[in-house]
Parts: structure tokens; C-alpha cells; sequence
């Protein structure tokens, strides 16, 4: 027992963890004899197809060469293109981008985004390298996978993930395109691109607005709120998150601007911060880059350990960070009465069994990040069709509309208000066509995940999201004949 001023030292939920790779496996055998496939097809979808690990010399701002390490897992080819983020991490291994490519493969299940999974890492420090090494970096790398077909509009697309961002999209697609300029659809070699070099509006904010669309509809799910003893509904909740990158920030600004919940603490590197009565994301991310911190943020306390913030009473935990967050040392203190898995495993599987015992239900990374995905499908789409999904439609709508609003005029005889007039008749932008799909992604998506989990009689929805997508996924396997 620890008495105040004797606390026991908390240990990082890191030390007492399951590997990530483990954990996704073990997510996987949990679900394996719920689908009856035969023990071959288990194994042929379960394990990683192609792991392409490299070394490759980088100078440094000093003149320096440095030698980075790089990996790119293809998890399964029973879709192509395969499909999945690019993260820098210094702590990036051959194991962890094997679990997340692995993730991605059930992912595009998950939300029909007609890929297998992929995931690719280079080990450098994204907080500590200059944007000039970041540059030279991304550029080899790209080579590199080049060299060895690892990246191409019908091989693999890559995608932002940790410490990557539409900067360095931007550089894989103008590397590819100075290698191979005789390609006809460059541009879809890689997603998440800024606007200008054929991005989409929309993929920015897409995973966090479909974390928020995913708890919006798993939270209007009479039997799930009531378990948890809430009200149904986003409104009101009290959420804590953790990280203010592009996931987190997303999610957190969507949650409150959309969906009325009060975000009362947001944990980062360098500390955490909380308010009872709500913190304003928008203004918590200004503050951050003003000053280079989360922390001191008007109204709100400092929580010196930030992971301690995890731990404190809410409605919705939202893990946006990485991995491992959540372990058998932490889950027994989790107040949530749900996680949402905005990170790619941020709860491993000796957690995952403590909260399920503990009643704490956990809406899984494999669905909840999906939407990210959803819109880098849409982006490569427009990048091979050469179109934009509005060009086509936008000016006709906009006719027809402006007709419909001319005979209610004439039957009436009152003039509509210009702005509603304008409202009706502008036709729909790229944004609208992105949010509106992706929207009905993830309503699909939670649905296959519940009815899975209310038919199978699951112990919860991960396991109905892995159930789902092994199915999917064997069937490939099975209408070629391949396996009995
Ligand atoms: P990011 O680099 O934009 O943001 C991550 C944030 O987490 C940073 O602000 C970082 O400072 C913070 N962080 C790091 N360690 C932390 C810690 N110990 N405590 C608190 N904060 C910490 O990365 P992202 O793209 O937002 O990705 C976050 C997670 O979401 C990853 O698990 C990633 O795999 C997953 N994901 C990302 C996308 C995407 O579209 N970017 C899609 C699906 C899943």
C-alpha cells in the first residue's frame, strides 16, 4: 500500500508491456476460431507477405554521413495496391511495422478501401532532425523502396502516419515522379499530399473527424450507453486526449465543434493540461505553437507526468499517440468508461483483457483510425481518374437547384433570401463529397463491427472488427480455389 508522501514510484506503462506485434497477433487468434476458416487460410492471411528492410546513407546539416535504417511491411497482396502510413520514429522496428501493416489490412476491410495493408518506418527522430535531413531522407527512402518495387500507384501507396506529414508526401511524390516521369498516374503513388501537388481536401483532418464520426455512432447505440451508464449521444461527454498531432487534434476539435463534448485534459510530450469545465482545442493549439508547449495554457492545471492524465475520472478516453499506452501496470486505474482507439495500438492485449473484466468498453484502432484510409482511397481515386469527384457533378447541381428554387418562387410569388438561395444552389464542393462519404465509411464501417459482435455473441468489438475483416479478407482466398 503507498501512503501520501510515500508513493510506490509508478512505473511507464512501456515497462510492463505486450509487444505490439504480439498483441495484434494474439487479437487475431482470439477471433480466428469464430470465423470456422480452416487453420492454412488462418495462417496465410494472419502473417506478413513482404518485409523490405534497408540502410541507406543520409548527410547530416553538419556534413555528416549518417546511416538510417528503413522498413516497409506489405502485410497481405490479396488486394493491390497495398496501402499504410510512413511514420519516423527513432524507437521504429521491423516488428511494430509489421503490426500496423497487419492493422491496415482489416482497416480497408473495415471500411471497403479495395487495398491490402502496408505500413513502412524510418528510424529517425522527428522532433530532432532538421527539416534539410527530413527532406534528404524522405527522398532516399523513396528511392530505395523504388529500387526494389516497393512503391508505385498499383504496387504500394504510402500515407502520413507518426512524425509524417503532407510536407513529406509531398517529397515521395516528387521524388517518384523525377524517377519514373514517364508514369501515367505519378501523383497516386502516395496519399495525404498537400493540395497542390494533387491532394484532397479532406484528407488533413480525416482520421480525427472519423474518430469523432465512430463515437458518435457507437454512442447512439441504446444498449452500449446504458452498459456504461451514459446518455446517448457525443454531447456533454467529457473526454480526455492524448497527443495534439493530427490525429488527436482532429478528434478533440471535432468532438467539441461538432459534436458539443467537452474536452477536460489533453496529455503531450512535455506535460499535460486540464480543466473540469473544458479547454478549448483550437486556442490549446495556438497556445502550443506560440509557445512550444502545451503546458501553462490559461484556466487550466499542469499535470506534470503527463500519462497520469490517462488515469483521471472522464466519459472517453481517446488515445491518439502511439502504441503501448495502455498495459497491465495502468489498466487497473483507467476511471474511462470507454476508450477510443484514435492510435494504432495504444492498448495491448494484457490491457485489453483487464478492461474488458472491468467493464470499460473499447471501440478498436483496426475501426475507430480508419478514416484516414477512407480519404487517402478518395485521394488516389482522383489521382488515377485525373478528376475531381466535383468537376462533374457541381455545375449541374447547382442548375438544377437554382430551377427548383425559381418554381418555388413562381409558386409562392416570394422572392427566397439570397442566402438561403445561395445555400440551395452552390453546388457541392470537394469537402462536401469527402465528408459526406466518409461519414457514411464510418457509419458502415461501426455497423458491420456491431452486428458481427451481436450475431457471433463476441466478447467485444475488437474482436467482432478482426472476425469481420479475417472473413472478408479469406474470401479472396477461397472464390480463387486456393484453399479447400
Ligand atoms: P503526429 O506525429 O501528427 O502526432 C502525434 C502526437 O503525439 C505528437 O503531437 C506528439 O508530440 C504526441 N506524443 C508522442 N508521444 C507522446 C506521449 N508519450 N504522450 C503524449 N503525447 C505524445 O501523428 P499522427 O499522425 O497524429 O498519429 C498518431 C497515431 O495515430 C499513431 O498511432 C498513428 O499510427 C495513428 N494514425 C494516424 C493516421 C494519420 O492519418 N495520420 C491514420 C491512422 C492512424
Amino acid at each position: 500500500m503507498s501512503t501520501p508522501g510515500n508513493e510506490e514510484p509508478r512505473l511507464s506503462p512501456r515497462r510492463k508491456r505486450t509487444p505490439f506485434l504480439k498483441s495484434v497477433h494474439r487479437y487475431f487468434d482470439e477471433a480466428a476460431p469464430h470465423t470456422g476458416l480452416a487453420p492454412g487460410l488462418l495462417r496465410q492471411i494472419k502473417h506478413c507477405n513482404s518485409v523490405y528492410r534497408v540502410r541507406f546513407p543520409v548527410e547530416d546539416d553538419e556534413g555528416n554521413i549518417r546511416v538510417v535504417r528503413g522498413y516497409r511491411a506489405e502485410h497481405s497482396h490479396h488486394r493491390l495496391p497495398t496501402k499504410g502510413g510512413l511514420r519516423f520514429s527513432p524507437e521504429v522496428n521491423q516488428d511494430e511495422v509489421i503490426a500496423l501493416a497487419s492493422l491496415m489490412t482489416y482497416k480497408c476491410v473495415l471500411v471497403s478501401a479495395p487495398f491490402g495493408g502496408a505500413k513502412g518506418g524510418v528510424c529517425i527522430d522527428p522532433h530532432q532532425s532538421s527539416d534539410g535531413f527530413k527532406e534528404r531522407t524522405t527522398r532516399r527512402y523513396t528511392a530505395e523502396l523504388l529500387k526494389k518495387n516497393f512503391i508505385g500507384p498499383s504496387i504500394d501507396v504510402p500515407a502520413p502516419d507518426y512524425g509524417t506529414g503532407e510536407r513529406e508526401m509531398g517529397w515521395i511524390a516528387d521524388t517518384f515522379k523525377a524517377l519514373k516521369p514517364d508514369h501515367m498516374h505519378t501523383y497516386a503513388c502516395v496519399t495525404g499530399k498537400p493540395l497542390a501537388l494533387h491532394g484532397i481536401e479532406g484528407r488533413r483532418e480525416a482520421t480525427g473527424l472519423g474518430v469523432y464520426y465512430g463515437i458518435k455512432e457507437c454512442l447512439e447505440c441504446t444498449d452500449i450507453v446504458k452498459a456504461l451508464g451514459l446518455t446517448p449521444g457525443v454531447a456533454g461527454k467529457r473526454v480526455i486526449v492524448q497527443g495534439l498531432g493530427n490525429v488527436g487534434f482532429h478528434a478533440a476539435d471535432s468532438i467539441q465543434r461538432h459534436g458539443d463534448g467537452i474536452i477536460t485534459g489533453i496529455a503531450e510530450r512535455e506535460g499535460g493540461i486540464f480543466n473540469p469545465d473544458g479547454l478549448d482545442v483550437d486556442a490549446v493549439f495556438q497556445h502550443r505553437t506560440g509557445t512550444g508547449s502545451i503546458l501553462d495554457f490559461p484556466g487550466a492545471t499542469n499535470v506534470v507526468n503527463s500519462a497520469e492524465l490517462l488515469e483521471r475520472e472522464c466519459d472517453i478516453l481517446i488515445p491518439a499517440a502511439l502504441e503501448e499506452q495502455i498495459t497491465a501496470e495502468n489498466a487497473p486505474r483507467i476511471q474511462a468508461k470507454m476508450i477510443a482507439e484514435a492510435a494504432n495500438g495504444p492498448v495491448d492485449a494484457a490491457a485489453a483483457q483487464i478492461l474488458r473484466e472491468r467493464g470499460i468498453r473499447v471501440l478498436p484502432d483496426l475501426y475507430l483510425n480508419a478514416g484516414g484510409v477512407t480519404v487517402s482511397y478518395f485521394e488516389w481515386l482522383k489521382n488515377i481518374s485525373h478528376v475531381g469527384f466535383e468537376r462533374m457533378v457541381t455545375g449541374y447541381e447547382s442548375q438544377a437547384n437554382s430551377r427548383i428554387v425559381e418554381a418555388l418562387e413562381q409558386l409562392t410569388g416570394k422572392p427566397v433570401d439570397p442566402a438561403q438561395r445561395k445555400a440551395i444552389t452552390d453546388g457541392p464542393s470537394e469537402r462536401d463529397f469527402v465528408h459526406a462519404a466518409l461519414r457514411a465509411s464510418m457509419q458502415e464501417g461501426f455497423h458491420r463491427v456491431y452486428r458481427t459482435w451481436h450475431e457471433k455473441k463476441l466478447p467485444d468489438l475488437r474482436t467482432a472488427a478482426f472476425c469481420y475483416a479475417i472473413d472478408r479478407v479469406s474470401r479472396t482466398y477461397l472464390d480463387l480455389g486456393i484453399f479447400p
